[in-house]
């Protein structure tokens, strides 16, 4: 046997850790890490929240599972936060992100094959922005559109056209008869830390609003707090039919949700879709617990005060190290580090791990730095001196 125990789909790196607290984690050996990844944006309230862990052995000693085929009051109470604070009037609640999007994509076909209308039944078709990730299932990786991802695992499935993220006039000009919905994320997470800019997002509620589609949002990355606001659409001034979250809304915990207005979901019968786990009591006491943190007086200010710090950090940074940085970018504490040319990302988040920071790369030659939204200025600092030694330990004439 030369296939490991755990099929290789990952390019790990070599470290394992067993405990964490706040921001900082511990290896298996020994070694401390401060953590500026939170796992690719999960632990929005750093590890071992003593809330979060309150909520889950609470839950934990009570009930764990049930079925969707019974009531589950956890998700109604969820649902009611997240309706009280976002446009949406009703959600479904799933495991991870890719199962978020597959469900906004199922909602969204299905909203106009089901309307009742002729023309309803042509509407199959959603617009994509280009350099997205929304998934790694068949579906959403047939939505990105990115080769990297459908390398191998022909035939794609159909239904999605491609346009530039950021192109208004492209986005219009690829609308058709059998035209759906336009999706987008407000901030390209994967693609390397690219804001979508408010007037962009205007333009395409405009557009939906104008041919009848319906504006799909992917804040799985963006979502709950990420980018200072709750939902990274509010700054925008723009609210979508359909959005999918997961990442931050467990803080660690998998879970997901598909939000909706009324109108978006009116397809989503009795039968037209589930999930075994989706929603299931220990997820639901986790997730309401972390909205109530991130809901708390003051929390969101607090995570822009520090965004706010750390990019003014990094900026300075990036002018003393033009040879390792050559863009900060970013909104609330999702930034970006744009690698300069000739150097490659990975090198970086290396030289930075060596000196006990977890970043994260992404493409577009980045750095992802998407630290837990509870942190505060001493860890700014402790960040900002690691990643001035991984910038001098990469050599680079600067
Ligand atoms: N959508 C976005 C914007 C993401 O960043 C991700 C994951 O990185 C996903 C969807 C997929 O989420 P998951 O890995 O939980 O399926």
């Amino acid at each position: 046997m030369t296939i490991p125990a755990v099929l290789p789909t990952y390019a790990r790196y070599d470290v394992a850790f067993e405990k964490g607290e706040g921001v900082w984690l511990t290896a298996t050996d020994g070694r401390r890490f401060l953590d500026f990844g939170s796992g690719v944006a999960v632990n929005s309230l750093g590890h071992a929240h003593p809330r979060l862990v309150a909520a889950l052995r609470e839950q934990a000693g009570k009930l764990w599972h049930t079925s969707n085929l019974y009531q589950v009051p956890g998700q109604q109470r969820v649902a009611e936060i997240l309706i009280a604070h976002t446009f949406a009037d009703t959600m479904f609640f799933c495991n991870s992100g890719a199962e978020a999007m597959e469900c906004a994509l199922k909602m969204a076909r299905r909203h106009h094959q089901a309307s009742g209308q002729a023309a309803g039944r042509d509407k199959q078709t959603i617009i994509v922005a280009r350099n997205g990730f929304h998934g790694r299932t068949l579906a959403t990786i047939a939505a990105a559109g990115q080769e990297k991802y459908l390398e191998g695992f022909a035939p794609n499935m159909g239904g999605f056209v491609h346009v530039p993220f950021g192109n208004l006039n492209e986005t219009r000009a690829a609308i058709d008869a059998s035209t759906a919905a336009v999706l987008v994320e407000p901030v390209q997470g994967e693609g390397g830390i690219r804001p979508a800019d408010a007037q962009y997002l205007k333009g395409l509620r405009a557009v939906c609003d104008e041919f009848g589609l319906l504006m799909i949002l992917d804040e799985v990355q963006t979502g709950v707090g990420r980018t200072g606001t709750l939902f990274a659409h509010e700054q925008a001034g723009v609210t979508p039919d359909i959005m999918a979250i997961a990442k931050g809304l467990g803080g660690g915990f998998p879970v997901g949700a598909c939000l909706a207005t009324e109108h978006a979901a009116s397809g989503m019968t009795p039968g037209s879709h589930g999930s075994t786990f989706g929603g299931n009591p220990l997820a639901m006491a986790v997730a309401e617990a972390v909205l109530t943190e991130v809901l708390a007086d003051g929390f969101l200010a607090t995570v822009n005060t520090m965004g706010a710090r750390l990019t003014d950090g990094l900026r300075d940074l990036a002018a003393r190290h033009p040879a390792v940085i050559e863009e900060v970018r970013g909104v609330g504490l999702m930034l970006g580090l744009k690698c300069a040319a000739g150097l490659v990302n990975g090198d970086l988040v290396k030289a930075a791990m060596a000196q006990g920071l977890l970043c994260v790369p992404a493409g577009d030659n980045v750095v992802r730095l998407l630290p837990p939204l509870i942190i505060g200025e001493d860890d700014i600092s402790c960040a900002l001196s690691m990643l001035e030694k991984a910038c001098q330990s990469l050599g680079l004439k600067t």
